[in-house]
This record gives C-alpha cells, structure tokens and sequence, in this order.
C-alpha cells in the first residue's frame, strides 16, 4: 500500500474584519494543525459535527482554498507549493463530489455538455468526446440516452450519479466526497455509496469520504479521522475505531447511532452544553467545555494527538477512561438504519 495524501499541519484561520479594508478584529479558527494519510485505493472518513472544520479540510486539500499554514503532498509532491498553472494540471488527479448534486451541475448545460466540458478543458478524449461522456453515464449506472437532458429532468440520486461521472472524466486518483449523501433519501443513499464503492474496486480510487452519518461512515471508510473544533481528535482503522472508541467525544458520537437489531440497548453518552465560538476555543483541550471527565489540567495543556498500536487519540487521561459499556439486550429499534442497512445488503448482493 502506498501513501498517495498526505496531509500535515494544515491550518486555516478566517480573519474577520470591521469592513473589506478594515482591521482584523477577530480569527475564526476553523482548521488548526491536521495531519492525516490515504493510501491508494483507500477510504478515510472525516466525521465530526457541523462546524468542526471537516468541509473546510477537504477545500483546503484541493487548494479551493488556500492553508494558513501546513502542506499537503499529493504522491510526494507539495500541492501547496504548486503555481496556478501546474495546480490547473495536478487537479486532473484530484476531484470533488459535491453535497447538493443541483447546485453543482449547471442548469443550463445537458448531460453530454457536462461531461464534455472537463474532457475538453485537459484535452482528454480528442475527436470521441461524446463517446466517451456515454461511457461515463455508462459507468455510474445511467443510459446514454440521457445525454441531451438537462438537470432538473433527473431525481436527486441520477443528479448526484451525473456528478460523480463529472469527476470520473479526468481519470483521477482521489476524491475528496464533500457530504455527498446527506442530501438524497436513506434508499438511494446505499445505492450511491454501493456505487462509490463499485467504482473504487474498478478504478483503484482514493476517497477523502467527509460525512457526519456513522453509519454510512462504517460502511464505506477503511480509516476514520474524527474532528473536533478544527482538530483531530481521535484517528485510526474504522473496526478499531467502531469496536474501542477511546476519546470521549468519539465515544458519544457512536453512542448516538441508533441500534439496528431488535432487543438491543447501549449507554447513551449525551454531550453537555454547545459547541464553542471558533473565534475563542477553549484553552488546552477544546473539547474539554463538554466532557465528562474533564480536569484542571485539560484547561491547562493541549492534549497531543499519540499513536498507540496505529490507533491516535488526543486525550491526556485516554487510559482512565473506561471504554463504553457493551451492547445488551433492551428495546431499540431505529428504523432509518435498519432500512439503510439493509439498502447496503441489497446493492452488494
Ligand atoms: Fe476530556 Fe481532558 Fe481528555 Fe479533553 S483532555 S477529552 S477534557 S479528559
């Protein structure tokens, strides 16, 4: 396996100021000192609730927008030390699928024009373009039939599916998935995600999967990083991550997915008070406003993000923590993950 991201330091600050011109009056801390790696061919997940930066990462990643400070390489190379005009040839290898397939896709231009477009701006494809964009439709399970239709002739899911043909054209290596089931039914979901998957096993793709759904987080990534506040807290192979979740914030976001099987119950860990002003995080641990097991020095010490047998958690007092209580038998049934699981079971089969 090799690395083909790999992310280090990355930090995005907003500065607010009075007016355009005006003095800087305050930072948003959005991103704050990330570091992470995807191999070929690999999944990780960045998961964390709205606001913690995740969406910002992935922009940050593709150069939409440009670090504070950090690099990321892509297959050794500094992205962030690319010129406009060689950044305009790398983005070849890196794409992005969107969350809302309707905003991404311009209304104006039909399928075949969609697809054309990215073909002809890297000169791909040359004299069998239209070819080639019903190979992609092909390839993302739609007819060539639809080439001359426009967006709003499409359900979400095939706007969504348009999409990823969209990125498929320029033949890249990683995708950077921006939330890109949220917005779609729990049925066409699965099937999306079933897709994504399919595509990787076809094409070796590398995805950065940002979500904040655990569930369908468990089902496609191989790695989940989990944010907090602009920071990584907790890192590290998904069943390690599933079956001994140590940072807290981890343990209550698990503890919220809803159990499929009849009879089941857990401990739900629910999270005091809201998440703090980016503008003003807490000092020492961020996290700390919220957490059960909180003490003097977490307000005094930035907790450092340890690696213990390939498993990261930035916690000073991770080994007293106890793990969440296991699985035992109650009444719990959620029908949304039931149906989306059962989705995933009948798209792999
Ligand atoms: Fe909680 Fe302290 Fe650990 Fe932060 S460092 S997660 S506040 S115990």
């Amino acid at each position: 396996m090799t690395v083909l991201l790999r992310v280090e330091g990355l930090v995005k600050h907003f500065p607010i100021r009075q007016h355009l011109f005006g003095r800087e009056t305050a930072v948003v801390h959005a991103v704050d000192g990330v570091s992470f790696e995807i191999d070929s061919g690999q999944t990780m997940a960045l998961v964390g609730e709205s606001g913690c930066g995740k969406s910002t990462v992935g922009r940050l990643v593709l150069r939409l927008l440009e670090a504070s400070a950090g690099k990321v390489f892509f297959d050794g190379e500094d992205l962030t030390a690319l010129a406009p005009a060689q950044l305009r040839a790398k983005r070849r290898e890196l794409q992005m699928i969107f969350q809302d397939p309707y905003s991404s896709l311009n209304p104006r231009m039909t399928v075949e024009q969609t697809l054309v477009e990215p073909l002809a701006l890297h000169g791909l494809a040359s004299g069998r373009q239209r070819e080639r964009a019903a190979e992609l439709l092909d390839l993302v399970g739609l007819a060539p039939q639809y080439l001359q239709r426009y967006p709003h002739e499409f359900s979400g899911g095939q706007r969504q599916r348009i999409g990823i043909a969209r990125a498929l054209a320029v033949e890249p290596r990683l995708i950077v998935c921006d939330e890109p089931v949220s917005a779609l039914d729990v049925s066409i979901q699965a099937q999306v995600v079933n897709l994504l998957q399919d595509l990787q096993r076809r094409l070796g793709l590398a995805y950065l999967f940002i979500a904040h759904d655990l569930a369908v987080v468990k089902h496609i990534a191989s790695h989940v990083a989990v944010m907090y506040l602009g920071q990584i807290v907790e890192y590290a192979d998904k069943d390690s991550l599933f079956a001994a979740p140590r940072h807290p914030y981890t343990q209550a976001l698990l503890s919220a997915i809803p159990l499929t099987e009849p009879g089941l119950r857990r401990e739900r860990i629910l999270l005091q008070g809201d998440v703090p002003n980016p503008i003003d995080p807490p000092s020492g641990c961020r996290f700390r406003t919220r957490c059960r097991y909180a003490k003097e020095q977490c307000g005094q010490q930035v907790p450092e993000l340890v690696a213990v047998d390939g498993h990261s958690v930035a916690c000073h007092f991770w080994q007293e923590i106890e793990p969440p209580a296991p699985v035992t038998q109650g009444v719990a049934v959620n029908d949304r993950l039931a149906r989306l699981q059962s989705a995933f079971r009948a798209g792999n089969g």
